[in-house]
């Protein structure tokens, strides 16, 4: 089976830091979005496979436009419909609207973008890597996962200033370690910071009456349901 163009740049040594880097920009989904506009005077080439990219906002622009060429679009629908092929370039949609051009999408903290294949190919590539143990790819996920959950301490408005450097030190601590792993006061001191966390969040949702509101509502509608 030929290799996709991700797998070829993961087996040169020296593009390893930029797959890397792209692993934690588009992983996980969540982070991969539609490119709206493109910024000016960037090549809008998959950073992957070199592919012509187009952003959302000239698809919207190029389908208002084609909208005088309807009579093509009819044209083609009953081409399809009767079976009959249309080559590529000649498709509506090819002709008027993408030229030829993938849809950009990008992630997290990169200038990158890629077009939707190489999203699911990169996305192939680590979950094989995952499956097969890669020591380099089963590291960069571990390292993700570490950085989210200490992300989740840093990002708290639960913590004051001084306890996320505590967090944060913490967490340089654990990815300087060759194992990777939090010492056993460390992790006491990050439980007790989650607990603070959830207490917190806990007595904000209580003073907003949220819970309060909800169960007002199920009321209601219990209410509503006899009558
Ligand atoms: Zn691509």
């Amino acid at each position: 089976m030929e290799k996709t163009k991700i797998e070829q740049l993961y087996e040169n040594e020296k593009a390893r830091g930029f797959v890397n880097h792209l692993i934690h920009s588009y992983l996980p989904i969540h982070k991969v979005t539609k490119v709206w506009n493109f910024e000016k005077n960037k090549p809008h080439k998959c950073s992957i496979c070199g592919h012509e990219l187009i952003d959302v906002e000239t698809i919207f622009e190029r389908v208002q436009k084609s909208k005088e060429f309807a009579g093509e679009f009819v044209d083609q629908m009953k081409k399809d419909l009767e079976g009959k092929p249309t080559k590529f370039e000649d498709r509506f949609m090819v002709k008027h609207v993408t030229h030829g051009a993938i849809m950009a999408w990008t992630g997290e903290k990169t200038d990158t973008m890629i077009c939707q294949p190489c999203v699911q190919e990169l996305l192939n590539m680590v979950e094989r890597g995952l499956l097969i143990g890669d020591k380099n790819i089963t590291y960069q996920v571990n390292k993700m996962q570490r950085g989210q959950l200490f992300s989740s301490f840093t990002s708290s408005s639960s913590l004051n200033s001084d306890e996320i450097k505590v967090v944060e030190k913490i967490e340089k601590k654990i990815e300087n370690s060759p194992q990777h792993k939090a010492t056993f006061g460390d992790l006491e001191i990050l439980q007790n910071l989650k607990k603070k966390m959830e207490e917190d969040e806990a007595n904000k949702r209580m003073n907003t009456g949220e819970d309060v509101l909800f169960e007002s509502s199920k009321t209601i509608k219990l209410e509503h349901k006899k009558s």
